[in-house]
């Protein structure tokens, strides 16, 4: 399966990176912004596992990069089966401070760039026949946090996007589905769990803070043979803090 994954340098997409690597005939596209030398580790570490892989540096919110990301992946590897978007950045600020910049930037990343990576990636899934979308979502989708508007609203429109793609898709066996992962352990979560540990594990019915590879099965599974009727739906892995 040829997989273009975005945000692949580090945190989760590392960890879906890795997941998807040690499937027989592995082809990935890793998409990174600017740690190269992280990305470059995801990438040996992928090798290692017998993937075949490719690294792309690329600001996945513009919309010719997006579109480069795709064609950089038909060009090396033939075509894209996968693609997994899951770059993604939060700006918190409280919504009577937030700047123009901070509003939009959440936007750009995590819903711009899902829409502007489908529109390259779906004509080349029809020519192979069929196809497989996982967008990464949050629990703040539907569970906001105070100071984060902008990353909420990217999310759910994240998730109306997802349902909306599918159902455009799905007579082209195409599916198209979202994860919303709760509190993970990774760079972008680690203000939060620094700030108030003790309390957001308190409201965890599990009592722990979610890994990227757990993140990174719930894609597999999405991206498998198994999930071949599973459409437009939104996966909560978050120890049940959506409940
Ligand atoms: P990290 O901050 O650890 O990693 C973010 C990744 O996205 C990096 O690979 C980064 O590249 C890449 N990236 C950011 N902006 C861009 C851009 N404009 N163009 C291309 N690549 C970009 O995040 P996580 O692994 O924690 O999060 C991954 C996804 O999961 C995100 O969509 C996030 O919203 C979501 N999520 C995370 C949760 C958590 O608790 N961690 C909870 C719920 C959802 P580089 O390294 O080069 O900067």
């Amino acid at each position: 399966m040829i997989t273009l994954l975005t945000g692949a340098s580090r945190g989760i997409g590392s960890a879906v990176a890795e997941r998807l690597a040690g499937a027989p005939d592995a082809k990935l596209l890793l998409v990174y912004r600017t740690r190269q030398a992280e990305a470059s580790e995801v990438k040996a570490a992928c090798e290692s596992l017998g993937a075949e892989v490719a690294l792309h540096a690329a600001d996945v919110g513009d919309a010719q990069q997006a579109a480069a990301c795709v064609e950089a992946c038909v060009t090396r590897f033939g075509g894209v089966d996968a693609l997994v978007n899951n770059a993604g950045v939060t700006a918190d600020n409280l919504a009577m401070a937030m700047s123009d910049e901070e509003w939009s930037s959440p936007l750009r990343t995590n819903l711009d760039a899902a829409f502007y990576l489908c529109r390259a990636a779906a004509p080349h899934m029809l020519m192979r026949r069929g196809g497989r979308v996982v967008n990464i979502s949050s629990t703040a989708a539907r569970r906001p946090n105070r100071g984060q508007v902008n990353y909420a609203a990217s999310k759910g429109g994240l998730e109306a996007f997802t349902r909306a793609l599918a159902v455009e898709l799905a007579p082209k066996r195409i599916t198209v589905n979202a994860i919303a992962p709760g509190l993970i352990e990774t760079e972008m979560s680690a203000r939060v769990r620094e700030a108030a540990g003790k309390e957001i594990l308190a409201s965890i019915p599990m009592r722990r803070y979610g890994q990227p590879a757990e993140v990174a099965a719930a894609v597999a599974f999405l991206l498998g043979a198994e999930a071949a009727y599973i459409t437009g739906q939104v996966l909560s892995v978050d120890g049940g803090v959506s409940l």
